[in-house]
């Protein structure tokens, strides 16, 4: 790690401003999922148990830069006493402030004793957020002392309370869960041990044009499956029947298998699929057996058995794996199989460093019970992207190097 982490700063009486993800689903008032809560706890009581007066900031939802009461996080504030640990943080040391910033904002952090914790409205309930302004980000720095970002999921944003911020407070440092998802990353990008497999699943290949050419100058196989398979397929010449095909993107596919040969990439498409004549949970799959064309009318949903096999068989070779969407239409039973295999392959592979990000795939190694044993399960979908495609992601950008 080349960022200031929040163990190099002097916690001990000053205020924290720490920027976090509580972008939480919530149902009439209630938090009905608190993972990402839960996973940025251990920064909050590294704070609290290092003395710090923490301010917590976060945005939830799009309320478009007005007041939304849909969105409030006091819901949130209300869950974090009870999840904070009852000794570190007895429930009346954690504060709710109606407003991110203004009078009361300060009042409330000025007041901030050692081991409190002060949780901000919705950043994004002021325009000012997400443009980045200049006098807003002076105003959030000007309620702390230091700045810590635990917000990967944020990251990709240059915000005010991502970016701007950073450029009026004295030191800007990653928390806990940020720096492990930097190095996981990282790791895998810069100097990961092979053999390196990625896997690529999902909607479009124009979403993932940029990972896909980032990984092939890294990876040493590349494996492909969901509805973006199609294209790759069709560019080979295969029979797709209705299947979906971006057909402004065949060329670039060919491309690309031209670009993995020559770099000595191997390539892995499905060679069977799961078939129906429309996305329904009640339609009839049908499997269409290797070397078999996709009748017309047809379209494939997910990878066949004998695929699932062969990208098992890979993974289960790999000693780094990074894998990002599904290979199927994995949110309807019939066409879940392909996609809980490859988690069940990544999960197996016990020996490997295996990173799951975006929201699909993450939510496939949870639901097949697997989660605990990948070794890194991203909390960012988008930033995790970006930082496949190799950029560099703002937010990381803007904190300080260590020394
Ligand atoms: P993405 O957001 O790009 O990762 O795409 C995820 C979505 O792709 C999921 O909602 C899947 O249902 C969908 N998907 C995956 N495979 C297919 C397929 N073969 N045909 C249609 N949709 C698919």
């Amino acid at each position: 790690m080349t960022k200031l982490s929040i163990r190099d700063l002097p916690l001990n009486d000053h205020r924290v401003f720490m920027r976090v993800d509580f972008n939480v689903p919530l149902d009439d008032g209630r938090v009905i999922d608190d993972t990402r809560i839960r996973e940025t706890l251990p920064t909050i009581e590294y704070a609290l148990r290092h003395g710090a007066r923490l301010i917590l900031a976060s945005h939830l939802g799009r309320p478009k830069g007005k007041p939304n009461p849909k969105m409030s996080l006091k819901p949130v504030a209300e869950r974090l006493r009870m999840m904070l640990d009852r000794e570190l943080a007895p429930g009346e040391n954690v504060g709710f402030c109606p407003d991110c910033v203004g009078l009361e904002a300060e009042e409330m952090a000025g007041k901030l004793e050692k081991g409190q914790t002060l949780l901000l409205e919705n950043l994004r309930f002021h325009s000012e957020e997400e443009a980045n302004d200049e006098k807003f980000a002076r105003q959030l720095a000007n309620l702390a002392d230091y700045y810590v970002n635990d917000a990967f999921g944020a990251a990709h944003r240059a915000h005010a309370s991502t970016v701007g911020i950073t450029n009026f407070i004295e030191k800007a440092a990653a928390g806990l869960l940020m720096e492990k998802e930097l190095e996981y990353l990282g790791r895998a990008m810069e100097h990961a041990e092979k053999p390196f497999v990625a896997v690529l699943g999902g909607a479009k290949v124009s979403d993932k044009i940029a990972v896909i050419e980032n990984l092939l100058t890294k990876v040493d196989t590349l494996i492909i499956g969901g509805a973006m398979a199609y294209t790759f397929l069709k560019a080979q010449g295969a029979e797709v029947g209705a299947s979906r095909v971006e057909e402004d993107k065949v060329d670039l596919a060919r491309r690309i298998l031209a670009q993995a040969k020559a770099g000595h990439v191997k390539v892995l498409l499905p060679v069977d699929h799961i078939v129906a004549d429309r996305i329904d949970a009640n339609a009839k799959p049908q499997n269409i057996p290797s070397g078999q064309p996709i009748p017309p009318g047809q379209m494939g949903l997910d990878i066949g058995p004998a695929t699932a096999e062969l990208f098992a068989e890979e993974i289960s070779r790999a000693a780094t794996i990074v894998w990002n969407g599904p290979m199927g239409v994995f949110e309807l039973p019939p066409f879940a199989k392909g996609t809980f295999k490859v988690a069940t392959a990544v999960a197996e592979n016990a020996g490997s460093t295996s990173i799951v990000g975006g929201g699909d795939s993450v939510s496939a190694v949870t639901a097949a019970g697997v989660a605990d044993k990948i070794s890194h399960v991203s909390t960012g979908g988008g930033a995790s992207l970006e930082f496949l495609e190799g950029k560099q992601l703002p937010g990381v950008q803007a904190l300080n190097n260590k020394r």
